[in-house]
């Protein structure tokens, strides 16, 4: 693992170069235990980082953030470099960002970090109340430590963990210009908790689950937002003409809402978990992210995000691909 004055020291070493424009990280949000992301724009800036299992969101996201276009007549575009810190599945979001050129390779620097896992909020608030003075946590070795008004409390890593962190078998940035630190053992096994699951449920039985998920919907798109791989200029669902989902907040366009998203992710999700943390009423988005990850890993033995090299899923053929399954 890596030490966070490594990182800090970096990082300045990072911006201060002429071809950088600022390096994303993450900082201290303003309540409890939160993290946000972060913009280092200025060497000093970089005391403020942070590098903790609280870090939840996917940095990936930030690179395909259009700037304000069009630029005042006169004006340049800034085309300096912008420096992401990266973990597993923040690395592998850029690489399937780098496939599918939603980003030039050329147009970012990355800085690897491994990692132990992030924590799922409402399992670490549920068991261990925030307090807003004080709330931080830290990797040690198989726990995690926890500081809560000042006192410290060492609890097992399992109990926490986000569940796409417990089955994660890429804690280690597959593609950076820099690793810090030691990498660390990747400890899971390929699982798909939760899936097996539904899978061998009835039909009645999961359209009842799914009807009771979407209908908690309330449509406020943050999963879509949070997602690194949901970055089209013209998303369907923001269109009006023709008006592909309505915006009416009821099970039925909810439900076509979730299927498009899927449907739009197969073969691109790369598990990092995001959509499923931001959602604020707590739908298991995981269980369909990974059901789409088990079938094109078994079917077509894909894995998104994992060769900078590659052809993205929906652009490959393969003669030998399964296709017993058309119609
Ligand atoms: S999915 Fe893997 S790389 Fe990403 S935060 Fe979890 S353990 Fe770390
Ligand atoms: S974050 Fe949750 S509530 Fe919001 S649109 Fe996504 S699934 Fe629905
Ligand atoms: S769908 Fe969810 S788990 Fe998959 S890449 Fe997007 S945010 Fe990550």
């Amino acid at each position: 693992m890596v030490d966070l004055e490594t990182i800090r020291k970096k990082a300045k070493e990072i911006v201060s170069r002429e071809d950088v424009k600022h390096l994303i990280g993450w900082r201290k949000g303003t309540f409890g235990y939160r993290v946000t992301p972060y913009w280092v724009e200025a060497p000093e800036d970089a005391e403020e980082l942070v590098y903790s299992p609280l870090c939840n969101t996917n940095l990936a996201t930030s690179l395909t953030l259009a700037e304000k276009l069009p630029l005042p007549k006169g004006q340049e575009p800034d085309r300096r470099k912008t420096a992401l810190l990266v973990r597993g599945c923040d690395s592998r979001a850029v690489v399937q960002l780098l496939t599918e050129r939603g980003v030039d390779r050329e147009q970012v620097v990355l800085l690897g970090l491994p990692c132990r896992g992030v924590v799922d909020l409402r399992k670490l608030k549920d068991s261990y109340p925030e307090d807003n003075e004080v709330a931080d946590a830290e990797w040690k070795e198989d726990k995690i430590v926890l500081n809560v008004s000042g006192e410290k409390k060492e609890i097992p890593r399992e109990e926490v963990l986000d569940d796409h962190c417990l089955v994660c078998r890429y804690p280690n940035p597959v593609e950076a210009d820099e690793t810090l630190g030691e990498k660390v053992e990747p400890w899971a096994e390929e699982s798909h908790p939760g899936v097996e699951e539904l899978e061998n449920a009835s039909f009645d039985k999961r359209w009842d689950f799914w009807e009771k998920e979407f209908e908690r919907c309330i449509r406020c798109y943050a999963c879509r937002n949070a997602c690194p791989m949901c970055y089209c200029e013209d998303c369907i669902l923001d269109r009006l003409n023709p008006t592909w989902i309505y915006r009416s907040n009821n099970y039925s366009e909810n439900t076509a809402f979730h299927i498009a998203r899927a449907f739009h992710l197969v073969g691109r999700c790369v598990s990092c978990g995001a959509c499923e943390r931001v959602c604020p009423a707590g739908i298991p988005l995981g269980k369909i992210n990974q059901k789409l990850v088990k079938e094109v890993r078994e079917k077509y033995e894909f894995e998104p995000g994992t060769d900078p090299e590659g052809v993205p899923f929906q652009a490959s053929y393969n003669p030998q691909d399964q296709e017993d399954f058309i119609l």
